[in-house]
Parts: C-alpha cells; sequence; structure tokens
C-alpha cells in the first residue's frame, strides 16, 4: 500500500517544506544584480541559478523526500503568475526572463507589480493583478524542470507550487476590475490550469505534489472555505495532494481539504499545535499522509526533539502515514551554522550551542525521522543573560509611563518650536549605500581601516548628504544613516542582549536579503548610539534634522527573538533602551526624533482572535519607548507599507505626530481609511515608490499629493519618498527628490492661495 508516496506504514518520512534559494554565499544576489546591471546575459544568469539549486539539492539529498520548484529568481508568487501565465499586459517583454524582470522590478515603460509582506514575516511578495478577463494558462516549465533535476539525482522528489486559493487571497483585483470583483471569484478558471500544471508534472513521473495554502491559516469566511473545498475536490480527483500552510494553525480547513479529498496535511506544529487537537477530534482515515512541521522554520533556536517526538507520536495514533518537517518552508533561516563557528569574532560556544540554521535544521528532521536518532530536551536559558537591573526598573515604571501631552497641545507647541511650511519635505532617513561607503564597510569589518578612518569616512557622506539635501531645498533635513549596516542590526550590535552573526543572511525580496541579529538575553543600552551622529549632523545645517531610531517592535520582528519569555516583555526591555536614547537626543537640541516602526504589521498575529493581544504590547512598548518626549519635540514614525487593515487602530494608538506610509504604488486610497480609524495627526504619504529605479514627473507626484491633501486638509500632509533611499543610487534620487519638492512647492502654492 501507498507505494505512490513511498511511505511504509510505520516509518516516519524525512522531508521539508521548501529551503532557502539564494545561495549559501548569497551567489544568486550577485548573478541577478549583475545580470540587472547589464554585465552578465540570461546565460550567465541561469549558469548561476543552477549552481544554486545544486546547491540546495545536495542539502536537501539528506531527507527522504525533498521539495522541488522552490528554487526562485525573484519571488515564488511572481513564479505562480508565470505558471498560469498571467503576467500583465504592461509587463510583456521579447523574453520570459525579461518579462519576468518587468514585473518584479518595473522600468522606464512600466511600474512594477505591488510589493507586501508575505504573512507575519519580513519576506514580501509581489502583489499579483488580477481582473475578470484575466487569461490563464498553464506553464508548466519551471515546474517541470526543477522536478526532473531532482529526479535525476535519484531523489524522490515532490514538486511544491503555490496553491490556486491563496495565490488568488494574495492578489488583487486588476486596475478597471468591476466594483465588487474579488481575484477569488477565478477560483474556477484558474483550477482548470492548475489540472494542467499537475497533469504535467505526473507526466514528468511525479507521485504526489505538495500544494502551498498559507492562506488557509488566517481566519477565512464560508464562502472562501467552501470554494476551497471545490477546488480541491476537482485537484484532488487528479493528483495525490498534500496540502502544506505553514503559518500557522489550519483550524476549520482541515476538515475542508479532507472532506474534499486531500491526501495529506503539512502542519504547522509550532504556531498551530492547536491542530493536534483538531485532528484528534475528528474521523481521520489511517491512509491520511500527515506531516508533523515541528521543526521551526521561523527561529533559528535547536528544537527540544522530545516535545517534538511527543507530538510526533500523537500524529502516528491518527494514521500510519506520517512524516516529519519544518513548521514552514525554511526560507527565512540562514542557510547554515559554520560560517558562525569559525568566524573571527564567531558567537560564543554557549550560544552557538543552542542554534540551528537549514542545514542543521535538516539534520534535526532527520534525527527525529530515525527511531534511534537523538530526543534531547533543551538545556535552560543561561542565569548570566539575565540583567536584574532591567527587570527591576521595568517593574518600577508607574501605570501611565506611556502616555503624553495629548495631540492639540504638542502641535501648537511643535509649531512654534519649529516653524514648517504647509506640506513639509523630508526623505524616510537613509540615503544611498554607494559602493565606496560598502566598501569602507567592508574594509572595516576586516580589520583593514582603522576605526578613526571609517569614522572620518562615515562623517564626511554626512556633510555630503547635509550638503545635497539643502541643495535641493528639503525642509526636514536626515543624517543619511551611513554608518548604519541595517537599521537593526545597528541597534542590536550596540545593545547588550544581542548578537550578531557573520553570515546569517535571510532574503528579504527579490535579490536583497538581511542578516538578522539574534536576540536571546536581557537588553540594555550602555551608551548613547545615535547622538552624536545626529548633533554632528544638526551642526552643519540651519535646517531641522531628524532623529533615526528603530522602534521596540522592529527590532524584535527584525531579529531572531528568545522563544523562552512572551515578546511583550522582550519588548518593554528594548523600548526602556529607547526611551534613554530619546532623552539623551533630546539634550542634545534634537526637535524630531523619528521612530520607525515598519514592521508593526508583519507581527500582528495572522488569527484575528490573537490580534489585541498584540496590539496592545506593540503599541504599548512604542509608547514606552518615545512618551519621554517633551511635547514641543515632534515624534514622527515610519512604516513601509499602506494595506494597514488590522493595524489601522495600532497606528493610532501610537500616539506619533507623524506618520509616513507607502502609498505610492496602491495610490492614495488608504488616506480615507487612516481617517475614518480616527487617525488625527499627521501623515507623510509617500508620493515616490523607492523599491523601483523609476524615477517620477513632479506632475504625478503633485496629482498623489493632491489626492492626499483632498483626503486629510492641506495641514495634515507631509510630502517624502515611501521609504528609504538606501537602496537607490544618487542618479535616481537626485531627480526624483527635486521632483518631488517642485511638487510639494506647486501644491503648497494651491493650497496657500486664498
Ligand atoms: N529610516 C530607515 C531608512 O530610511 C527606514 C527604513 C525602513 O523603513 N525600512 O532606511
Ligand atoms: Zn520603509
Amino acid at each position: 500500500m501507498n507505494t505512490t508516496t513511498g511511505v511504509r506504514s510505520t516509518a516516519l518520512q524525512s522531508t521539508a517544506l521548501g529551503y532557502p534559494r539564494i545561495g549559501s554565499n548569497r551567489e544568486l544576489k550577485r548573478a541577478l544584480e549583475s545580470h540587472w546591471a547589464g554585465r552578465t546575459d540570461a546565460a550567465a544568469l541561469e549558469a548561476a541559478a543552477a549552481a544554486v539549486r545544486a546547491e540546495m539539492l545536495d542539502d536537501l539529498s539528506v531527507l527522504d523526500a525533498v521539495p522541488t520548484g522552490t528554487f526562485s529568481l525573484y519571488d515564488h508568487v511572481l513564479d505562480a503568475l508565470a505558471a498560469v501565465d498571467a503576467l500583465a499586459p504592461r509587463h510583456r517583454r521579447d523574453s520570459d526572463l525579461a518579462s519576468y524582470f518587468a514585473a518584479a522590478r518595473g522600468d522606464d515603460a512600466a511600474a512594477p507589480l505591488e510589493m507586501t509582506k508575505w504573512f507575519d514575516t519580513n519576506y514580501h511578495y509581489l502583489v499579483p493583478e488580477i481582473g475578470p478577463d484575466t487569461a490563464f494558462a498553464a506553464r508548466p516549465a519551471k515546474a517541470v524542470a526543477e522536478f526532473r533535476e531532482a529526479k535525476d539525482r535519484g531523489l524522490d522528489a515532490r514538486p511544491v507550487l503555490l496553491g490556486p486559493v491563496s495565490f488568488l487571497l494574495l492578489a488583487k483585483p486588476a486596475e478597471g476590475a468591476p466594483e465588487g470583483f474579488a481575484p477569488l471569484d477565478r477560483l474556477g478558471d484558474l483550477v482548470e490550469v492548475y489540472v494542467d500544471l499537475l497533469a504535467a508534472l505526473a507526466e514528468a513521473g511525479a507521485g504526489p505534489v505538495q500544494i502551498d495554502e498559507p492562506a488557509l491559516a488566517a481566519d477565512r469566511t464560508p464562502a472562501e472555505l467552501e470554494a476551497t473545498a471545490a477546488a480541491y475536490r476537482r485537484l484532488a480527483a487528479e493528483t495525490e495532494i498534500i496540502v502544506a500552510g505553514g503559518y500557522g494553525p489550519f483550524g476549520e480547513a482541515i476538515g475542508t481539504l479532507l472532506d474534499a479529498g486531500v491526501a495529506g496535511l503539512a502542519l504547522d506544529l509550532v504556531r498551530g499545535r492547536g491542530d493536534l487537537e483538531t485532528l484528534e477530534a475528528l474521523n481521520v482515515s489511517r491512509e491520511t499522509f500527515l506531516i508533523a512541521g515541528v521543526i521551526d522554520g521561523r527561529n533559528i533556536w535547536k528544537a527540544d526533539l522530545a516535545k517534538a517526538a511527543a507530538d510526533i507520536a500523537r500524529l502516528q495514533a491518527i494514521t500510519d502515514r506520517v512524516g516529519v518537517a519544518s513548521s514552514s518552508t525554511l526560507l527565512h533561516v540562514p542557510v547554515d551554522l559554520a560560517p558562525e563557528l569559525h568566524a573571527e569574532h564567531g558567537l560564543p560556544e554557549e550560544l552557538t550551542a543552542r542554534l540551528a540554521f537549514a542545514r542543521q535544521k535538516l539534520r534535526e528532521i532527520v534525527a527525529l525521522a530515525d527511531p534511534s536518532g537523538s530526543r534531547a530536551t533543551r538545556p535552560e536559558t543561561p542565569g548570566a543573560w539575565r540583567d536584574e537591573a532591567v527587570r527591576e526598573r521595568l517593574a518600577g515604571l508607574g501605570a501611565d509611563a506611556d502616555r503624553r501631552a495629548p495631540y492639540p497641545e504638542r502641535r501648537a507647541a511643535q509649531a512654534e518650536r519649529v516653524p514648517l511650511p504647509p506640506l513639509p519635505t523630508t526623505t524616510i532617513g537613509s540615503f544611498p549605500q554607494t559602493a565606496e561607503l560598502r566598501k569602507a564597510r567592508a574594509a572595516h569589518r576586516q580589520g583593514l581601516m582603522i576605526e578613526a578612518d571609517y569614522h572620518a569616512r562615515m562623517r564626511a557622506e554626512v556633510v555630503a548628504v547635509i550638503a545635497e539635501q539643502e541643495k535641493l531645498g528639503l525642509d526636514v533635513l536626515v543624517h543619511g544613516e551611513p554608518e548604519r549596516n541595517d537599521m537593526v542590526q545597528y541597534f542590536a550590535e550596540q545593545l547588550t542582549g544581542f548578537a550578531t552573526t557573520a553570515a546569517g543572511w535571510v532574503q528579504s525580496y527579490g535579490s536583497r536579503c538581511v542578516r538578522p541579529p539574534i536576540l536571546y538575553g536581557d537588553v540594555a543600552r550602555t551608551a548613547p548610539i545615535t547622538v552624536d551622529w545626529i548633533a554632528y549632523a544638526q551642526s552643519l545645517t540651519e535646517k531641522p534634522v531628524k532623529g533615526m531610531l528603530t522602534g521596540p517592535v522592529t527590532i524584535l520582528a527584525w531579529s531572531f527573538v528568545r522563544d523562552d519569555q512572551p515578546l511583550a516583555d522582550t519588548a518593554d526591555q528594548v523600548a526602556l533602551a529607547l526611551r534613554d536614547e530619546v532623552a539623551d537626543l533630546e539634550a542634545a537640541g534634537t526637535a524630531i526624533i523619528q521612530v520607525d516602526e515598519p514592521a508593526l504589521r508583519e507581527l500582528l498575529p495572522v488569527r484575528a482572535a490573537s490580534r489585541a493581544a498584540y496590539r496592545d504590547w506593540a503599541t504599548r512598548s512604542f509608547r514606552l519607548a518615545t512618551s519621554g518626549a517633551r511635547p514641543d519635540t515632534a515624534i514622527h514614525t515610519h512604516l513601509c507599507y499602506s494595506e494597514f487593515g488590522e493595524v489601522i487602530d495600532a497606528i493610532a494608538a501610537l500616539d506619533a505626530d507623524v506618520t509616513s506610509i507607502e502609498a505610492s504604488r496602491s495610490k492614495m486610497e488608504v488616506l480615507a481609511d487612516l481617517d475614518r480609524a480616527e487617525y488625527r495627526s499627521a501623515v507623510g504619504p509617500g508620493v515616490w515608490d523607492i523599491h523601483s529605479p523609476r524615477v517620477p514627473a513632479a506632475d504625478e507626484m503633485a496629482a498623489a499629493l493632491r489626492l492626499a491633501v483632498a483626503a486629510l486638509g492641506p495641514d495634515r500632509v507631509w510630502a517624502n519618498p515611501d521609504c528609504g533611499l538606501k537602496t537607490r543610487r544618487y542618479e535616481e534620487v537626485r531627480p526624483s527628490l527635486a521632483n518631488l519638492v517642485e511638487a510639494a512647492g506647486a501644491v503648497r502654492a494651491e493650497v496657500q492661495r486664498p
């Protein structure tokens, strides 16, 4: 029996749901960037991509069943769009590769697809645009080729496709779609194309196929579940299908999927352990293939193998066919711990002994699947990682430690301290990280540039960035953040309780990778972090310079965080350190302090039931960080997106004086939502999409500003790009900012006209 899956009834099948795809040394990043810069052709890019895929398969070959098709040149949602041949006409170029990159990055002829965060992660996907007339056709070449690559090595290969339900739920209506149209309305049509994709895979020799439906780990309406049931009845009739979730519990979708006849489910037993009870209460066939996602695909701590084994045993009581895997794809963790062990300033042994990156996680999976493998429990957190002083200070804070004076009072005081015209112009903080800056940073890191020279180089950059902004005529300046390798890592390096890795890279979007710090113990600030830089920048200009901090929620979201205490407690410790930094900036004369919280929405729990508690601790920690500021000090915050949905109340609860958001890619439609949520302070809707190399015209930005003024009134609008400029080049930044200043000037003149 079960010959198709090759799973013997008592053995545990070791597998994973997906794997990092940028290369262990970020080989794909370099290959992509040189291709985009026109230095290498498509064949060279494909050769580099093939080498990355080969490395992925080398790693995955320790498993009984290997996921295939999880490689991507940019994004797996864009891959799904390409697999159903639904690229928008504006992105069609003369080769598939050129079309693909036009959709991903935009070009002179067309804006790219919108980009947004993937569930509660720091990964960004491209948002498909689907209309009532979008044509679908199967383009199975990529899925088939990657399946064959694994098959040719003699591996038990399991193709992975992003599921049609999640694909459509992640999509947005194409421009011109009628009111009331939802992409999910197209599920019936799309499923027929998936039938063709499955047929092509079967033809290539595939057995069971993993279909990822992460959107089913969120709350779904009865109608959505009904549509899901219909889709899977159709698909399950074609092929053995294993539906993977990966970002929380499947909940009620379990019944829907099993009733529809799917062969199996891959469960997230790290965040969705409730699914064990759900399954135990159902009458599940002993033929059902259940994959126990017990190895955390989202964090870097070694698993408690004893606890994992106990959960696996619960599944074995339900069915004869059980697999063991990561809870989600391993895309969200770095490839290998080895470089950290050998690095010159490597992580302390006490810490590395507790860590597992992707390769190490594969070994944990293999150990769990092996009846004689390790079942070790996890050691206690060392006492030396506790800081009693921080704990006492937090415990002693008064009940209203997170309250400021009312906004109208602050607004008047701030206007008096720093008079500004309507629609003040500013940027979000960073200026281009030029090749010279990166070179200096690398030389410094490798010990080839002494501290004093490095510092002088960064100060020279601040001088240049201030001069650029003065020349452009911006109203509120920034120092440009040249000294920061990354907005979270920079703070982590100067706070206790954090470790930074040498090479722990994780893909954020496209070729962009981040190196999340590891927050392992109690957090404290030992000295001011940013004050010298801001004070120096301010000494160079008469214009106000913004202080620039990263908020507590974002510091947590973009770190690998300890899992031995509630996130709320960890957030408060970080907030306390930032509160001291705010006080020191203020004492140095800073009148405007921006505390970035681009990750506020990202950490929002996928299921509604857990959201209120999140909103409480997240906004409290931000207020704890900022509420010590005087009323005449303006607190700005920045969020990297505009689809507020469930965090809109949280944005109001941050109680900032100015909030900059992303708005350009999705127009200005979101401003009315802010108003409805009783957000009463000022907004800087991003009028330049910095994720694309395109230079926006002044007219285009002026039109966006007019919409913002129409929605919010002339006194509440700032003019700014939608994010920091560090990934852009000066060739794009100078003309874009000049146009932005021109646009703000034009609209300012209109609103000032009596
Ligand atoms: N101040 C940061 C910058 O400009 C904000 C970046 C972000 O929101 N991701 O780089
Ligand atoms: Zn941003």
